[in-house]
């Protein structure tokens, strides 16, 4: 009777051990869960910023289009172009010298 007394003993103590490692290690995983969401979520906000500024300056123009060329006031190789209206092709030193901003900073 004692032998049977202690084995549900050790099977009442197995189970809550079970659970209590079942418990842990999903309050382990919503936890990790939830920061890689949060890290991701921070990420996309980042990205989704950096994209705006590159698209809007900062009083919400749009800023010209840009890929590869040759800049037609100075005449060199960019991989970043401004292409104005016109086909006018100006690369960000020439706009800074032009307008006496940033093409890219305002
Ligand atoms: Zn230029």
């Amino acid at each position: 009777m004692a032998n049977l007394f202690n084995f549900a003993q050790g099977i009442r103590l197995l189970i809550g051990i079970l659970v209590l490692v079942v418990l842990c290690g999903g309050g382990i995983f919503i936890v990790w869960t939830s920061l890689k969401i949060l890290a991701f979520r921070r990420q996309q906000r980042k990205g989704d910023r950096e994209e705006r500024s590159r698209r809007f300056d900062a009083n919400g123009q749009a800023r010209p289009p840009r890929a590869s060329g040759v800049c037609n006031h100075c005449g060199r190789v960019f991989d970043q172009l401004n292409y104005m209206t016109g086909n006018d092709r100006i690369c960000d030193e020439c706009m800074e010298k032009r307008t006496g901003k940033n093409a890219l900073l305002n």
